[in-house]
């Protein structure tokens, strides 16, 4: 089955890539992984290797998207601008394509990106996550970002957002698998016409999930594979051909050529009978929920909470 290049329209008219490239972890290995993966869209936590390989390629500017994010010790409105410059000398471009709000949650103001007080517990910050979109928004109209938009927002904290600010954002980054589907909470996106970006598209195979160990990986999943079987593809390139095939981003990760090579070859076009089949698995799994390191009540409203 050959494999496509979608690319969805965010609601800003810009068009995203359907398969962008997770950078998080493995610093070392970004820079040969990265210029392997330019030709997609970069999803990015850590820029000063994402820079040197844009230089690199040679790919031009445009033809790249690049989605940065602004983490929790910087959400003071004085502080997100500065963070965007940061992050733009660091990358050695002019804008981002996509600004994200990493968390909805602050950290105390200053250099540490997980600050701790004497009790060694993380000091959060009160910066009212509002506030942090507003100066988001100013970041919008510069043009420094072309779109602005949220990761790891609960519904309730994404109504009140909307309620309270006037940029839609463009886009919501989120835990989103076949094991944690989420399917009224990514329909709500739709009818609001915000993008969902599918984060830890392949569930438990993240390292530092220790909720997801000892039982088995998400692209072995039986159905996951024999609808594989049916266009060629191995369970994991099928498990991101069911996120696009439900209209949304998928970011898979990985150092490994093969297998970033492989995961581009993921955007195929799954019969609706398959997509129905693997909408069947979900497990409401939700591997990623640091509400206990970061002093927040994270997905309060969602899938996969544990009580
Ligand atoms: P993932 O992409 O679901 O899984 C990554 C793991 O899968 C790595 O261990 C990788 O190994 C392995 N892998 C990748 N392709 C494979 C293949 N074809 N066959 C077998 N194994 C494969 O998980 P993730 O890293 O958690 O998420 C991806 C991206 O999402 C991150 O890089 C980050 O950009 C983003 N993210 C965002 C947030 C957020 O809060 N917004 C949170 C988590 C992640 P190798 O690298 O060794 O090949």
């Amino acid at each position: 089955m050959a494999s496509q290049t979608t690319k969805f329209k965010l609601n800003t008219g810009a068009e995203v890539p359907a398969i962008g490239f997770g950078t998080w972890q493995d610093k070392e290995a970004q820079e040969p992984a990265v210029t392997i993966a330019l030709k997609e869209a970069i999803d990015t936590s850590t820029r000063r290797e994402l820079g040197a390989a844009i230089k690199k390629s040679g790919v031009p500017r445009e033809e790249i998207f690049i989605t940065a994010k602004l983490w929790n010790n910087n959400h003071h409105p004085d502080d997100v601008e500065k963070a965007l410059d940061a992050s733009l000398k660091d990358l050695g471009v002019e804008y981002v394509d996509l600004y994200l709000m990493h968390w909805p949650s602050p950290f105390a103001r200053g250099d540490s990106s997980f600050p701790k007080g004497d009790d060694g517990k993380t000091k959060v910050g009160d910066t009212d996550y509002v506030d942090t979109y507003k100066a988001m928004e100013k970041c919008y109209k510069s043009g420094k970002t072309k779109a602005i938009g949220v990761s790891n927002f609960s519904k309730a904290e994404l109504e009140r957002l909307l309620k309270e600010t006037s940029v839609v954002p463009a886009a919501h980054q989120v835990e989103l698998h076949p094991w944690l589907q989420q399917h009224d909470f990514a329909e709500w996106h739709k009818s609001k016409g915000i993008h969902v970006t599918q984060y830890s598209p392949f569930g438990n195979q993240n390292e530092s999930y220790s909720g997801g160990q000892g039982m088995g990986k998400l692209m072995d999943d039986p159905v996951l594979v024999e609808v594989g079987k049916k266009y060629g593809k191995t369970g994991a390139q099928t498990a991101l051909a069911w996120g696009i095939a439900h209209g949304r981003s998928v970011i898979p990760k990985s150092k490994t050529e093969s297998r970033i090579k492989a995961n581009l070859e993921g955007d195929f076009k799954l019969e609706p009978e398959d997509v129905k089949k693997i909408d069947g698995i979900d497990k409401k799994l939700r591997f990623n929920d640091p509400s206990g390191s970061f002093g927040w009540n994270f997905y309060a409203d969602l899938d996969g909470k544990k009580a």
